[in-house]
């Protein structure tokens, strides 16, 4: 309220007696308050300057409001603005003026309108001051912020007459108020959550000891352990670990995970552990949450699991998975101890399952590997089909030999109820100091022994020494040598004219001899073969040839005939997609099929597979033909001829050569050839080195011929050159 008297504290005379001052004067009732029990006025001189006259009966003196996010209205009985602090403008963007005679509902959020109209009713009944009441208010700019209001109820004062309400900015309150209940409603519903997961979820605080514990925890920890330290309800070797390693760790405010055993009602469970630390305080306070999840039944699962994939179900020994981690282990100990491998395997456990069935194999395999776990070794595995591996510690050479002259006459000793045949063995021994030992490479050692002994003669003993180790390095340079040259472009083909001895010695084609400067072919081809390497080789010769044939035919029409040879590996025949990938590239360089002649060597045709069978018969009716290479050098089973669509047989070498010298190669010879050209076979002879050859195959009525005497294998490059020479442009 306000009031306009010259009070008794103006002197009297000066220009402020004279003119009056208006003062701002706040009144609060004091009254039945304990100690007080007054009305206390408080007058503060309002700036001269800033008087305001307002229409009518109002006048509204300048206001301390300014400057504060308060302002105060005057309102009549039925709500309207009567007046108010000027500084309402700086919180509602209004000036007063503007508002006058505005009731104060048009400025309140319709959703906060019932509370407000509750409150106003409870104002105009009273003449106490009302509890506050929040609303949000209009802005000029037409958002609403939050206000919180107290009011008067002076309507029934004289001169007055009105309900001063004073509003007072608490949208920021409201606001972090707002996030606060979200955060608070938050947290207990997390609380709820947490309580009921089966994992055990607590916290603490370092040095001072739980202060949350979810109800799966409860049961590890107690139901009353809030408040105690964690350690105190530990067994006491876990404790001293978590003092020792866990506690560190979160001073260090480091994560801490791994398994702990602990026994929950009892019973021993094993629970993945989490320990988080969480410093707040710059590190005054250190809590930590530790969440544990119970995972017996998967570590025993894992374990079960990692025990039975490093057995061999049929003989219940290390498999080799388990071997390589036995050996691996070994590596600890005296660097000097002699460490030896024997490497097992047997003749004929083929024949057992061929000739009797699986079961005696399997009998068969369990009575050898319960011999060899009877016999002394430090490690006995089962490494593969018919390879077992023993592992012995400390033998001298003497020693290893007895050792395994004694594994095999053990393993001939083994009689099988049913099983007639003698059972054998291939024994590869290879010794190494236990600081050189390296598992893969010995391993490896040990099985060039064993194979050494199977080449010579099975049934026996063969220790790795130092010319096998030359073989195998060499064997492994090669191959790592053919792997780069296969994309660095070392390898190439060379070609080696065929010569039709019917027609007049002219050159009806040729035969596609993959040479690398670092390996012959009959060392590089057959470790190509064993490694893999031949697939890609095989591709590639195969585009090479007829990429040459092309030229070859480019050159003249007279070459526009000539035919291909090109040699094909047997792991090539029955690799998925082979006679799809020949196809595809014949047409790829438009070759005609007719044109192309793959030569394959019997001991690809031994394995007789029925996927090799479809093969060749795919590209038999696409037109390639196909040659039998090698003739003579094996087994010369005449049997291929008529069981796969042959054109072509070649006579090897040796069997050339041996047809001036022996008299009974060339009657069985004269044999072959008739036979074939009956069969419609045409017939090449490989290795033609002399004019005799030559005269010979010819008299024995030999289609074709093939050797040094007739043309040596030549850069692709330089066969295309010799033929652009003897066929010059017409
Ligand atoms: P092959 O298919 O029987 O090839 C004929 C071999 O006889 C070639 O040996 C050739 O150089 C050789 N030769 C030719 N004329 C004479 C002669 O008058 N006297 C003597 N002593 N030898 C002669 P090369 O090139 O060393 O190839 C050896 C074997 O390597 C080939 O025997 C073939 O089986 C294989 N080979 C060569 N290139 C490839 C290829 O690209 N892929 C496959 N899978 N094998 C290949
Ligand atoms: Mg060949
Ligand atoms: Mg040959």
């Amino acid at each position: 309220m306000r009031t306009c008297r010259p009070l008794p504290e103006v002197e009297a005379g000066s220009p402020e007696a004279a003119a009056g001052r208006w003062y701002d004067v706040d009144i609060l009732d004091l009254t039945g308050v304990d100690g007080v029990d007054a009305v206390v006025v408080q007058l503060v001189a309002a700036p001269a300057d800033a008087d305001v006259q307002l229409p009518g009966e109002v006048t509204v003196p300048p206001s301390w409001f300014r400057g504060t996010t308060s302002f105060r209205f005057r309102l009549s009985a039925e709500g309207r603005i009567q007046g108010g602090t000027l500084n309402v403008d700086e919180v509602l963007g209004r000036t007063l003026p503007e508002l006058l005679g505005t009731g104060l509902e048009t400025l309140i959020h319709p959703d906060d309108l019932p509370a407000a109209r509750r409150a106003w009713s409870r104002i105009t009944g009273t003449t106490d001051r009302t509890p506050p009441c929040r609303q949000r208010m209009l802005l000029a700019d037409g958002t609403w912020r939050w206000f919180e209001s107290m009011s008067w109820n002076v309507l029934d004062v004289p001169d007055l007459g009105v309900v001063i309400a004073e509003f007072r900015d608490i949208d920021e309150q409201v606001e972090a108020e707002r996030i606060q209940h979200l955060a608070t409603r938050a947290h207990q519903r997390m609380v709820t959550v947490v309580d009921e997961v089966d994992d055990m979820i607590m916290v603490g605080r370092l040095d001072v000891g739980l202060v949350y514990v979810n109800e799966a925890a409860a049961e590890l920890v107690g139901p009353d352990a809030v408040g105690q330290p964690l350690r105190s309800r530990m067994r006491p070797a876990l404790a001293a670990f978590a003092g020792a390693v866990i506690e560190p760790a979160i001073r260090r405010n480091e994560r801490w995970t791994g398994d702990i055993d602990v026994l929950v009602g009892g019973e021993p469970r094993t629970m993945a552990t989490t320990v988080t630390p969480v410093v707040e305080d710059d590190g005054n306070e250190v809590y930590f949450g530790v969440v544990m999840h119970d995972v017996t039944e998967a570590r025993r699962h894992a374990e079960e699991l990692a025990v039975l994939a490093r057995r061999d179900p049929l003989t219940g020994l290390p498999n080799r998975l388990a071997l390589m981690e036995q050996l691996a282990e070994l590596l600890e100990g005296d660097p000097d101890t002699v460490i030896t491998i024997d490497f097992i395997d047997l003749d004929n456990l083929k024949v057992v399952n061929d000739g009797l069935g699986h079961s005696a194999g399997d009998q068969l395999l369990r009575a050898v590997g319960a011999e060899l776990l009877a016999q002394p070794g430090r490690i006995v595995a089962r490494f593969g089909g018919d390879e077992f591996v023993v592992v012995h510690e400390g033998l001298s050479e003497v020693e290893a030999a007895r050792s395994a002259r004694t594994l095999l006459s053990a393993i001939e000793a083994v009689t099988v109820v049913g099983v007639s045949s003698h059972i054998s063995a291939s024994v590869g021994v290879a010794s190494c100091r236990r600081g050189d030992l390296d598992p893969e490479s010995a391993i490896r050692d040990a099985d060039a022994a064993m194979y050494v002994a199977k080449r010579t003669g099975r049934a026996r003993i063969v220790a790795f020494d130092d010319t096998m180790r030359q073989v195998v390095a060499r064997r492994f340079s090669i191959e790592s040598g053919l792997r780069e040259s296969l994309s660095d472009g070392r390898l190439d083909l060379h070609l080696q004219p065929v010569i039709d001895l019917v027609h007049g010695d002219v050159v009806s084609g040729y035969e596609a001899l993959a040479r690398w400067p670092l390996a012959a072919p009959s060392e590089f081809i057959p470790i190509a073969e064993e490694s893999g390497l031949i697939l890609p080789l095989g591709r590639w010769a195969l585009h090479q040839a007829l990429g040459a044939l092309n030229r070859i035919a480019a050159i003249s029409p007279a070459l526009g005939e000539q035919r291909m040879g090109v040699n094909v590996s047997g792991h090539q025949l029955v690799e998925p997609g082979f006679a799809a990938m020949v196809i595809d590239a014949l047409a790829e360089h438009a070759v005609n099929p007719e044109h192309l002649v793959l030569e394959l060597t019997e001991s690809v045709l031994i394995d007789s597979r029925d996927e090799i069978d479809d093969v060749l018969r795919r590209l038999r009716d696409h037109g390639v033909s196909l040659a039998l290479d090698d003739f003579g050098s094996g087994y010369s089973s005449l049997g291929y001829l008529r069981r796969y669509p042959i054109d072509v047989l070649k006579l090897d070498t040796s069997y050339t050569q041996a047809l001036l010298t022996d008299h009974g190669t060339r009657i069985i010879a004269e044999g072959i050839i008739t036979m074939a050209s009956r069969l419609g076979l045409r017939v090449v002879a490989e290795g033609v080195e002399t004019p005799d050859e030559l005269e010979l195959a010819r008299d024995l009525g030999i289609t074709w011929a093939q050797g040094y005497l007739l043309g040596r294998p030549e850069p692709i490059d330089a066969v295309v050159e010799g033929l652009r020479a003897a066929h010059p442009p017409t």
